[in-house]
């Protein structure tokens, strides 16, 4: 899908995150990397630590819930910890506001 600059209205391509003519950041623009970390509603396993960690940084979240398990194991529980406090740490994302303004 097509959308264009809310300022000079150049035609950007999908995913850009700034004008191409003027600069503006492009408001609405949503790619993977960058994504303010909350824990999504939908798509989640347990508690969406690891789709909020691999949303927000661009991972693979498979093999972020693979390291997270292997981790599991060998770190003797410590990741365990780790996922918990995430799972606390971590909003949730806001209901009804996929990349929206609302805290
Ligand atoms: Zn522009």
């Amino acid at each position: 899908m097509a959308f264009y600059c809310h300022r000079c209205g150049t035609s950007l391509p999908a995913g850009a995150r700034f004008c191409s003519n003027c600069g503006t950041v492009v408001a609405g623009a949503a790619p993977m990397p960058g994504r303010p970390l909350v824990r999504p509603r939908v798509g989640r396993q347990i508690a969406g630590v690891c789709l909020a960690l691999a949303q927000a940084n661009g991972w693979d979240v498979s093999l972020v819930r693979v390291l997270t398990v292997l981790g599991f194991f060998f770190s003797g529980g410590l990741i365990g910890i780790a996922y918990v406090a995430g799972w606390i740490g971590i909003p949730e994302e806001p209901l009804g506001t996929p990349g929206g303004v609302s805290s």
